[in-house]
């Protein structure tokens, strides 16, 4: 684990009211998910999470007839596919389409896929102004921070946390009432909305039977964003894309509830291609962004590769004990909790933050909670085990290796094993607490703040070999 995950970790534990802040939070969304998706409720649940699984497992595995599927539709619909390796790629798009249209002023909604490649800051610095207009999005874009939570992005701010920020950055009065603060964001925002020349979005699934981009939201803000400024471009993994339009439905009744607990959001849009003829509103320009960004490096493991499933939801986020201990921030990358683990070494490479798998108990709860039941503790063990293979971490551990290969050899010579167990039993005090004084250098770093806390039983009279050969 490197010094600055760790110093984060501690200062997320050390906080007592964040520490509330994200336990209630997180509570809340956890209960609300539970009501919305028990068997009273949604009898059908678990027959919907197995199809999700079998849909995503499908698209993956023919994701370039998809995508070229999905392309053709777009365009025979007015719109236009770009294909991006990287951030870099995404950012000259939109700098060259801002250009040449004599852009200036960007609305975007909520897009955890552009928070990826930090395209509001890649675009600020070339002189284009990019709003976010979710509330939380934009609380957190005034306070210059990254989502703490890939769902509720302010999860960690308090009312008094906006009040002091809206005062700092808006210079308005402080206002601590959630509802007048709201209405602050909108009179901004709307004026945001009216004048800008491009919306950008991103989207929560991509329907190759229709060319259709899907977004779920609450706020009505991306409605705006793709509807009110002349240009709208939708920004998305290339994972999102499903094959039919039925199988929208599928995820509709599992993304809210897995997410906010609500049966459906607020707003459902289907968006495809640019304003026709007779439409009162739309853009005149539609174009989407297929962004890799790292995800086809996971294709070719079988097992791995489960990690492009996921939708989002936010679920494993709200159950994990690790997350709800130390939030969001402490994560090395945008994504963060049980999803984060776990592709962050996948899209970044394990040297990103070689302790990540492991910042986990592998108590299982996120994959009983994934709608799309992504087996996230096998995909943790078999990136713990890539740390270990690695050659950084192997340099890193030298001695425990070595510990280890000593270990692995005793125990394929049954004879010095025996040998060795017996001399072990002789010296060893018979009060259980020798273990504690193992001498220098064994009993330092790691090692001795383990030890100090472990006992080992007395050894027996007996060893088993010895009963087995007197029976
Ligand atoms: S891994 Fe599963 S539970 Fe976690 S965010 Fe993705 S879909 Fe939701």
């Amino acid at each position: 684990m490197s010094a600055e995950f760790d110093l984060k970790i501690h200062n997320t534990l050390a906080d007592a009211n964040l520490q509330l802040a994200i336990y209630t939070a997180t509570g809340r969304l956890k209960e609300k998910r539970i009501e919305t998706v028990a068997d009273s409720v949604l009898p059908d649940y678990q027959d919907l999470r197995t199809q999700a699984n079998a849909i995503k497992k499908h698209a993956i595995e023919n994701l370039d007839h998809y995508l070229e599927e999905f392309e053709r539709n777009v365009e025979a619909r007015g719109g236009k596919v770009v294909y991006c390796k990287d951030g870099t790629e995404v950012s000259d798009f939109i700098l060259a389409l801002a250009k040449e249209r004599g852009a200036h002023l960007i609305v975007k909604s909520k897009s955890m896929t552009t928070e990826e490649i930090d395209l509001n800051e890649r675009l600020e610095h070339h002189g284009l102004e990019s709003v976010e207009t979710d509330l939380g999005e934009y609380i957190l874009q005034l306070a210059h921070e990254r989502p703490y939570h890939i769902v509720a992005p302010a999860l960690h701010k308090t009312r008094y946390d906006v009040a002091e920020i809206f005062t700092r950055r808006l210079n308005v009065p402080n206002e601590i009432v959630i509802e007048k603060q709201t209405a602050i964001a909108r009179g901004v925002l709307r004026e945001k909305f009216l004048a800008a020349d491009i919306g950008i979005s991103g989207a929560n699934f991509l329907v190759a039977d229709s060319g259709a981009v899907v977004i779920v939201e609450n706020e009505g803000n991306a409605r705006l964003t793709t509807s009110a400024p002349k240009i709208h471009i939708a920004i998305a993994g290339i994972e999102k894309v499903i094959p039919r339009a039925q199988d929208v439905a599928t995820f509709l009744k599992l993304l809210a509830r897995s997410a906010t607990g609500q049966a459906l959001s607020v707003y459902t849009s289907f968006l495809s291609g640019p304003r026709r003829e007779g439409e009162v509103d739309g853009p005149d320009e539609f174009y989407v962004v297929l962004l890799d960004n790292g995800r086809t490096k996971l294709l070719p493991d079988r097992s791995k590769r489960e990690s492009l499933y996921c939708i989002r939801c936010g679920a494993c986020l709200n159950t994990c004990p690790v997350y709800r201990k130390i939030g969001g921030h402490s994560f090395p990358w945008v994504y963060s909790g049980p999803i984060g683990a776990i592709i962050t070494p996948q899209f970044m490479g394990a040297g990103h933050e070689p302790g990540l798998p492991f910042a986990s108990s592998l108590c299982g709860a996120c994959g009983e909670v994934c709608p799309v039941k992504i087996d996230i503790p096998k995909i943790l063990l078999e990136l713990r085990s890539d740390v270990k293979k690695s050659e950084a971490h192997a340099k890193q551990n030298r001695l425990e290796r070595l510990a280890f290969r000593a270990f692995a050899w005793l125990m394929t010579h049954p004879r010095l094993y025996e040998m060795a167990g017996s001399m072990a039993a002789a010296i060893a005090p018979s009060d259980g607490r020798w273990i504690r004084s193992v001498p220098s250098p064994m009993n330092v770093g790691p090692l001795k703040a383990w030890l100090s806390e472990r006992d080992l039983p007395p050894p027996p009279a007996k060893s088993f070999r010895q009963m087995w050969r007197q029976r």
